[in-house]
């Protein structure tokens, strides 16, 4: 179904707290306004050197872009290569170029990220809300029919080609894309300074006004509030998510989202609530996001130490609320609440990745010290003294590049982190 032109208008003319200048510290975006576009919530935020044409321009874009890729418009260019069966469909420049990144994370992702899983995900209810549990011989067949290889794109002639019957949706990724599109775009018409928020997929361009970075925030997937569990700071990066309770259903004391395995065609079910991607490329941020959360934590912890080229931190949030963090520099696994010998003792373990060990120990003092926690704790009392502990120096250094990279810091009985 086509959307009312004049939803658009109202939406544009929403646009526009346009601030006074002057000499202090900026507040409040010079232009900024919030959309329903693609199914989501988006907030477009200008703070320095974007006009309000620029951000209607951004906004017409977007509204564009769901033209060409929704999968229930049947004006689209995504529903007529679902359905032409067998045939090739003509696409636009920006859609081929999207499919062509999309396909080469599918690959990247050894089809953890399947942009034809469409029938499956159509099975399930979750493009209608008429939600389903598809009976197993069901499950199998479409399982059966997801397959990206056999997804033929043709770059030069701007065409695409799929079995008669198989469907492809850009759901995983089409968000990413956006903002980085919109980013580069932005960034070209000389905006230094934006916050995108596109359902979720943050996309930043610059820093903010006064040049320090942007703090945006890992959502709490257990919270019901939008509490953060914590918060990255970046500079002309995105910060994307893709979480087992933004989109999901109940039946029979089941949950079931909508992130499912390409394998089982069934949500991936791997003890993770969430996984967040931070990086230089929209794109690959939100396909990355996905195929991880389908990946689980093992596989994913793999793949992301194979691709390093990617630049990418990730930050793995599990059912138990426990984080994993892997980027640069740094590994933080929360432990919160901790039971020791049947006592509920809260405790927070922090791991890093350290180049120095001897540096990190003064860091730590020094944090200690601002904490009143010195005389409490000696630095080795505090490494490995209890049994969860212990489970948590193992599992630490499963992910560190040598034995001497990690370092462990345990607070019992308090339940507050450190840092
Ligand atoms: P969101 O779109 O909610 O931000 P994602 O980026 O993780 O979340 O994309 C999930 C969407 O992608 C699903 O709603 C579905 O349309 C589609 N999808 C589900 N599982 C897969 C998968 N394994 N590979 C590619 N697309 C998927
Ligand atoms: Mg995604």
């Amino acid at each position: 179904m086509k959307r009312a032109k004049g939803l658009r208008l109202a939406a544009l003319a929403l646009g526009g707290a346009v601030l006074l200048s002057g000499c202090v510290t900026r507040t409040e975006p010079s232009v900024s306004t919030q959309i329903f576009v693609m199914d989501t919530i988006m907030s477009l935020e200008l703070w320095e050197g974007g006009s309000q044409e620029q951000l209607n321009q951004a906004v017409e874009q977007l509204y564009q872009w769901e033209d060409l890729w929704s999968a229930t418009d049947e004006d689209s260019e995504i529903w007529a290569a679902d359905h032409s069966g067998g045939e090739w469909g003509t696409l636009s420049g920006d859609t081929v170029d999207l499919l062509s990144q999309a396909l080469d994370l599918c690959r990247l992702t050894g089809g953890a990220l399947d942009l034809t899983a469409y029938s499956a995900v159509k099975a399930w209810g979750f493009t209608t809300g008429e939600y389903r549990v598809p009976e197993e011989e069901e499950l199998a067949a479409l399982a059966d029919g997801i397959d990206h290889t056999q997804v033929e794109l043709d770059r030069d002639a701007c065409r695409v080609r799929l079995p008669a019957g198989m469907e492809l949706d850009l759901g995983a990724v089409a968000k990413g894309y956006a903002g980085a599109r919109l980013a580069e775009q932005l960034r070209e018409q000389g905006v230094t300074s934006a916050l995108l928020n596109l359902g979720g997929n943050v996309q930043t361009v610059g820093g903010k006004p006064d040049g320090s970075p942007w703090s945006v925030g890992v959502q709490d997937p257990a919270s019901e509030q939008v509490d953060n569990l914590l918060a990255i700071q970046v500079v002309d990066q995105a910060v994307v998510t893709s979480g087992s309770y933004q989109r999901c259903f109940q039946q029979d004391g089941q949950t079931y989202w909508h992130i499912l395995d390409p394998e089982t065609a069934a949500p991936a079910r791997t003890g993770l609530a969430s996984v967040t991607v931070v990086g230089p490329d929209g794109t690959v941020c939100d396909g990355l996001a996905t195929a991880l959360f389908v990946l689980g934590e093992e596989a994913g912890i793999e793949l992301w130490r194979a691709h390093s080229e990617l630049g990418v931190q990730v930050i793995w949030v599990r059912e138990d609320g426990s984080v994993i963090k892997l980027g640069d520099r740094d590994v933080l696994v929360r432990l919160d609440p901790m039971v020791i010998d049947g006592e509920p003792k809260g405790t927070v373990l922090m791991l890093q990745y350290v180049e120095n060990l001897q540096k990190a120990e003064i860091a730590v003092r020094q944090k200690l010290n601002q904490k009143g926690l010195v005389a409490k704790y000696s630095f080795q009392d505090i490494i490995g003294h209890s049994a969860p502990i212990q489970r948590a120096v193992e599992q630490a250094k499963r992910f560190a590049r040598t034995d001497s990279d990690v370092l462990i810091i345990g607070e019992s009985g308090t339940g507050k982190e450190l840092f």
